[in-house]
């Protein structure tokens, strides 16, 4: 009977940490502060992946906490102009597309820290002082307050903290629930606006171009947005199918008949 070596780490449902996680954040953080916002020079990327892998590193990958992620807030601060900051839900794709050709618009993502992270696994191990690379917790069926849930809703909350003036909010009118209860930028960025500094919260609700369908503003989940926000003394604004993104789908989808009018 063949044995199984037994496994270095604890098994976990979720994909483990990222090939070369060390070595893509800390040139992430060089490309960002040399190149991206060289403005940013001064920050000390050895620094912030010391900061950024002893927050997880030794540690319950279940435990995890915003204490752990501070030092790492602290290295990384960065402002973003008032009127600037851009947030997302269920627009993954599209809100990085229009934030790339409308280079002064910040999303998380293009901030150092978000940049950074973006797309990335990690977690380690009480048992050992490495990263765990087999497996990490599955947010939903092992644990929420796992290492990289956990750095998200922190660097959300200071995104959001941190905003002021007009915030806009790219949502996405094809899916079910477009402001969903349950995900970041309800649970986190909304209530962590700050009514003195943000006045109107202004969102763009785009639905796919392959099945355009009546008005998404009027949906029961955006009147659920409108009445958190009233309640914050946050003012709300919502335009469907915004030109400057629709275009951006006609990119795309050049043939399709909502694109085919002369401009
Ligand atoms: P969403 O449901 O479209 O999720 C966006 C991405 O974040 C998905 O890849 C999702 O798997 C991941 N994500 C969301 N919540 C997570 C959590 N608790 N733990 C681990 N991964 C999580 O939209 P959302 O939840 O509203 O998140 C988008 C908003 O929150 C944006 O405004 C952004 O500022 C911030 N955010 C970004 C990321 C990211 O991966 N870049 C992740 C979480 C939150």
């Amino acid at each position: 009977v063949m044995s199984r070596p037994p496994p270095q780490h604890q098994e976990w449902k979720g994909a483990g940490t990222t090939a070369h996680f060390y070595e893509i954040i800390l040139g992430r953080c060089y490309t960002y502060t040399q190149i991206v916002r060289p403005e940013l020079g001064h920050k000390d990327c050895q620094k912030i992946g010391k900061a950024f892998t002893n927050a997880f590193l030794s540690k319950d990958p279940c435990s995890s906490t915003e204490q752990d992620y501070q030092p790492l807030m602290e290295l990384t601060n960065q402002t973003v102009p008032c009127d600037k900051t851009l947030l997302w839900s269920k627009t993954n794709e599209l809100v990085h597309e229009y934030a790339w050709v409308q280079q002064e618009l910040f999303t998380l993502e293009n901030t150092l820290l978000g940049y950074m992270a973006d797309g990335l696994r990690w977690c380690g191990d009480p048992g050992s002082p490495e990263m765990n690379y087999q497996s990490c917790p599955d947010r939903r069926t092992d644990c929420s307050n796992n290492s990289v849930s956990v750095f998200w809703n922190a660097v959300s909350k200071r995104f959001a903290e941190d905003a002021c003036g007009v915030v806009h909010v790219l949502l996405n009118g094809s899916v079910h629930n477009t402001f969903d209860e349950r995900s970041t930028f309800a649970r986190v960025e909304v209530f962590n606006l700050h009514p003195e500094k943000v006045h109107t919260l202004q969102a763009w609700v785009m639905q796919d171009i392959r099945n355009i369908s009546s008005d998404s503003c009027s949906d029961a989940s955006i009147k659920n947005l409108k009445l958190i926000l009233s309640k914050r003394n946050i003012t709300f604004t919502c335009e469907n199918n915004y030109r400057p993104i629709r275009f951006l789908q006609c990119v795309k989808y050049p043939e399709h008949s909502s694109c085919r009018s002369k401009i």
